[in-house]
């Protein structure tokens, strides 16, 4: 099924905000077998708000306004999709006594203008927005399903459910016929070129990449005739064969992140992780910690972003550091190993380069970062040379200790088994 968005706001085309209600609506709908096929941005201006929905009403099955449905006088986004589909506005009594319970409640008087937020098309029904005062709607329009939603995001968002719903009530909607795969360490050319002579096979399916510093999502879409047999049994053999294809650097099929997969292991094992971090400056720290409850695991970090500190809190020598710099295989090794056994956790992470944009030279150029890893056995340490900006460098070099971690505790044969 086809479906346009059209966000409506003046200040969405502004350099300083940004349509992300597409991005949420785009993949409820896609969990349903819906594609957006086209977005648009307008102004908050009648005439090109007019000409996007005239086009998208024509073209596709579903179709959804956001934003203008305020109750100020440059919200007009009601009053222009009534008078283009030729509907009179009328007075919604329960949205009235709705609108004048919610003042109240708040201690807010209610203003001439509110009451426009309880006007309704005629044979539009609204949708409740339990987080704002302005009401949704909804409307069928020939083939098409118009709606009306809110701009602000934590209105919208929980309103999706609702459009959900009278989507599956007037259209037949599928389940989601897609799949995603995540791959860490890795290139994206590297993947591509290994995979791309498999999912090219399958001309059903809709592959497309996505990458991101350190990490690669590969989405399978179905985008082929709407038999459900035929979609499930197709993604599940691409699937299959991707999964063996990338091996161990697939670390999810689930919309999960790396740090929370590598939480889910430790916690699972019962092991403990602890960070010392240089050019990282605490990122390491601060991904792992984004994952609610990591304190069952994580230990804590330092960023020893001085020479004293990495000498004073991780125990680096100083003779070490003098000899080969705070950018080197010694001083990344010392530091997993210094943090692993002053904090007692099983595992000890290190991060030290050079991020830039200044600061390289031909011996240790921007991108290079020692990688550090300690456990009870072994203290180990990788050299790379990431490339990027000095927030990709610093995302990547993150993602690849997580990812050596990860790796690490699968190959421990220990844990398993309890
Ligand atoms: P309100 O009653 O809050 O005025 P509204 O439906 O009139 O609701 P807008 O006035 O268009 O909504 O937008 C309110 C705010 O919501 C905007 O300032 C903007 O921050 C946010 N917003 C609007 N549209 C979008 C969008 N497409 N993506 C992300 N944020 C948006
Ligand atoms: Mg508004």
């Amino acid at each position: 099924m086809r479906a346009e968005i059209i966000a409506v706001g003046t200040e969405l085309l502004t350099p300083s905000r940004l349509d992300t209600n597409s991005l949420f609506i785009t993949r409820r709908f896609n969990e349903s077998g819906i594609r957006v096929m086209r977005k648009f941005v307008v102004g908050d201006r009648g005439e090109e708000i007019r000409r996007t929905l005239g086009t998208a009403l024509h073209d596709s099955e579903v179709v959804i306004l956001t934003g203008g449905l305020g109750p100020t006088h440059d919200d007009i986004t009601r009053e222009v999709v009534a008078e283009a589909l030729g509907l009179q506005l009328e007075l919604d009594p329960t949205l009235v006594s709705g609108l004048k319970a919610r003042f109240q409640r708040a201690g807010f008087k209610i203003t001439e203008n509110n009451f426009r937020q309880a006007m309704v098309p005629e044979g539009a029904e609204p949708i409740e927005n339990p987080n704002g005062s302005a009401p949704g709607l909804f409307l069928r329009e020939g083939k098409a399903l118009l709606f009306l939603l809110p701009g602000p995001p934590r209105e919208l968002e929980p309103m999706m459910d609702q459009v959900m719903e009278l989507v599956g009530k007037h259209k037949q909607i599928t389940q989601a016929f897609q799949r995603r795969l995540k791959v860490a360490s890795q290139a994206e050319s590297v993947v591509d070129s290994a995979i791309g002579p498999i999912y090219t096979s399958y001309p059903q399916i809709e592959t497309t990449i996505l990458s991101s510093p350190g990490i690669i999502e590969l989405f399978l879409y179905w985008v082929g005739e709407a038999d459900q047999g035929l979609a499930e049994s197709q993604l599940e053999e691409l699937q299959s064969r991707l999964v063996e294809k990338l091996g161990e650097s697939l670390f999810t099929d689930q919309e999960e992140s790396l740090e929370e997969v590598v939480g889910g292991i430790l916690r699972k094992s019962g092991k403990s992780v602890a960070t010392a971090e240089s050019c990282t400056g605490g990122l390491m720290g601060k991904i792992l910690t984004d994952v609610p409850g990591s304190s069952d695991y994580f230990r804590g970090g330092v960023v020893c972003y001085s020479n004293n500190l990495k000498v004073d809190l991780v125990g680096v020598d100083r003779e070490v550091l003098e000899r080969f710099g705070a950018v080197s295989e010694s001083v990344a090794r010392q530091m997993a190993c210094g943090i692993r056994e002053r904090t007692g956790a099983d595992f000890g992470l290190s991060v030290t380069g050079i991020a830039g944009p200044e600061g390289g030279s031909p011996e240790k150029p921007v991108g290079l970062v020692f990688i550090g890893f300690s456990d009870d056995q072994e203290t180990k340490v990788r050299k790379e040379r990431f490339p990027g900006t000095r927030e990709a460098i610093r995302m990547r070099a993150c993602r690849h200790a997580l990812d050596w971690l990860r790796r690490a505790l699968l190959k421990s044969p220990n844990w398993l088994t309890s």
